[in-house]
């Protein structure tokens, strides 16, 4: 059973535990881990503010946010919480959320609206197939095209159709699982030139 955790910096739960140089762990909710990685790097955490939800071909997604050693994920998620549809838009540092946002409505449009499994079975030429971890199944493995879950197997049957044909892919970051508890140490997360002011 998982010991929960206040956040260290506001009243919510934490979900990211971070160990730091002397052993300490710190425990941040999602948005204070945010703040915190934006002081480490020296950035201002109000640049990336982001709406919410967005609302694209009438349909609603949700956003959320997170700082990356690289750079800023915004992602926009909808639909059942074990088979969300989720895409993703890794900005520059540089890009403010309001431009990122854009752009992630953008590859909402093109890419997570129409829809990946068309009939028979056939896969769309272009579509998102989310690769998520399942504890439930045999291989830890399950994927989510749609906001549908296959596992493995039903995922080969797809597969089968495409025998002769190349897939070509691009991998992105995928919502973490909304429940996930996140661990990590300081020294992971950032790099070297920034260990010296703690
Ligand atoms: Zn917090």
């Amino acid at each position: 059973m998982m010991l929960l955790h206040k956040c260290d910096r506001c009243t919510q739960e934490a979900d990211h535990h971070i160990e730091k140089a002397d052993k300490k762990v710190l425990h941040l909710c999602w948005d204070c881990y945010n703040a915190y990685l934006c002081e480490r790097l020296g950035l201002d955490v109000a640049k990336y503010a982001h709406p919410k939800t967005i609302t694209v071909n009438r349909q609603r997604f949700k956003v959320k946010m997170e700082i990356y050693h690289d750079g800023v994920i915004y992602y926009a998620y909808k639909g059942k919480p074990d088979a969300l549809q989720t895409i993703s838009f890794t900005a520059p540092f540089e890009m403010d959320g309001k431009l990122a946002v854009e752009e992630l409505k953008q590859r909402v449009a093109k890419l997570l609206i129409p829809t990946t499994m068309m009939e028979d079975d056939f896969l769309s030429p272009m579509g998102v197939i989310g690769v998520e971890y399942d504890e439930e199944t045999y291989d830890d493995l399950a994927f989510v095209i749609d906001g549908e879950r296959y596992d493995s197997e039903e995922f080969l049957d797809l597969l089968l159709n495409y025998r002769g044909s190349n897939l070509l892919y691009i991998a992105e970051p995928r919502l973490p699982s909304l429940e996930a508890q996140w661990f990590g140490n300081e020294e992971q997360l950032l790099p070297k030139t920034h260990d010296d002011d703690l």
